[in-house]
């Protein structure tokens, strides 16, 4: 199966510029040519008149689960005292209309970071085996977790485990299991009011032994590190991602050594805005308090990550699905400008997710691809607006957008 896009400008995201007036060529599922479209469009190609094609979005940091506690306005009400109890299958209608929202929405790769009761490791299954649309779907399965008051809140999101013998074997589950990837909780959470997130929660011990057992067996290892202790711990085992990271402006050198050894920054700033702002009568005072310190830390170190050459993927960590592109304005917003945040969320984020086929338009590819009207470059806040979007192609079939034909989309 072949396809045409004809007509469209490229962003050069290195260069921060646009070329105007290309031609794909996408054939099983890969861009097989790139070049000019002048005169007029051959037959059968998609006249595009100028829209921008960028990479599929990729969001690193999304949590695949059925809760919409922090999705208003998306799944079903809330619950009113005396309606009748809903049956727990719901969950999986819920979980199915978010995979086709971040797919429709120009995200054609997410990397599930914990989900409970293993949904996100079923809704990767559905989409899989074709019975939903959703984008292609990443899951570390269960966090690794020491003992932790966390585990008591998250509870089947983690894999309690202590010691390097029973790390090493939560890691085996894992893999057992069907994980992608591994992710450990190097220090506690800012969303856990018995947790401190500055001490690091991991022995140094305890976070080699991960990296160790995932690595030898071709697994990549993400951790989830807040305060500094736990960053350094992650960064001396060889981990490959940080996510948030927030205290790393603290310290330079760790920031030059993720860059020297290319491990990736997820800075997750719409999160900590979430418990600072957004969602604040919400959580205990304390904790908005402490997030409201984080989020002006992570605007921080993302500038300075950014200045010391370090890699930057983008990770919204928040809700509804769908909406993973304001974090990317967010860090346009916070000192990167738009061409570093697209980058961060195309070909950063590939590199977060350790796949070399995404991420960026090029022939030999994958053709995951998203065409909107207007230049994102000059105001990325486009990317978020759901009629802009003019076509959503993945693996070179076209999922979604204003247009796509209903012949287009499989059921
Ligand atoms: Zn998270």
């Amino acid at each position: 199966m072949s396809e045409v896009l004809w007509n469209v400008r490229l962003l050069d995201l290195e260069a921060g510029r646009a070329l105007d007036r290309r031609t794909i060529t996408i054939e099983d599922g890969r861009v097989t040519a790139i070049g000019d479209a002048g005169g007029s469009p051959p037959p059968g190609a998609r006249d595009l008149a100028g829209a921008t094609v960028l990479p599929g979005l990729i969001d690193a940091h999304c949590h695949v689960i059925s809760s919409t506690e922090r999705s208003p306005g998306f799944g079903p009400p809330p619950l009113l005292h005396g309606e009748a109890p809903r049956p727990a299958a719901l969950a999986q209608y819920v979980l199915a209309a978010s995979g086709a929202r971040i797919i429709r929405s120009g995200f054609t790769t997410v990397r599930d970071v914990g989900s409970y009761d293993d949904e996100a490791s079923a809704l990767k299954l559905a989409v899989d085996l074709g019975i939903v649309p959703g984008p292609r779907i990443l899951t570390c399965g269960r966090i690794v977790s020491a003992t932790s008051p966390g585990g008591a809140i998250f509870d089947t999101m983690y894999r309690e485990a202590d010691g390097p013998w029973e790390m090493r074997k939560a890691v085996r589950e894992q893999i057992r299991d069907g994980a992608d990837y591994i992710k450990i909780m190097a220090t506690g959470a800012r969303s856990v009011e018995r947790e401190d997130p500055e001490p690091a929660q991991m022995t140094l011990e305890e976070v080699a032994a991960v990296v160790d057992e995932a690595h030898r067996m071709g697994y990549r290892v993400a951790a989830h590190a807040e305060g500094l202790d736990g960053a350094r711990n992650a960064i001396e085992a060889g981990v490959d991602t940080v996510e948030h990271g927030l205290s790393l402006h603290r310290a330079p050198e760790l920031l030059d050594a993720m860059a020297k050894r290319g491990i990736v920054l997820v800075p997750t700033l719409s999160t900590f805005y979430d418990l600072a702002e957004r969602f604040a009568p919400n959580f205990a005072p304390r904790l908005v308090e402490q997030a409201k310190r984080q989020a002006e830390e992570a605007q921080r170190t993302i500038v300075a990550a950014h200045a010391a050459g370090v890699i930057l993927a983008m990770g919204y960590d928040s809700g509804p699905p769908g909406a993973s592109a304001n974090e990317l304005v967010r860090m346009a917003q916070a000192g990167l400008g738009a061409a570093a945040a697209i980058r961060a969320a195309t070909e950063g984020s590939a590199c977060a997710l350790g796949l070399a086929d995404v991420g960026i338009v090029e022939p030999g590819r994958i053709a995951d691809l998203l065409v909107v009207d207007g230049d994102p470059l000059e105001d990325p806040a486009i990317l978020l607006e759901p009629d802009r979007i003019r076509l959503v192609i993945q693996a070179g079939r076209v999922v979604g957008g204003t247009r796509s034909a209903p012949t287009d989309i499989r059921p």
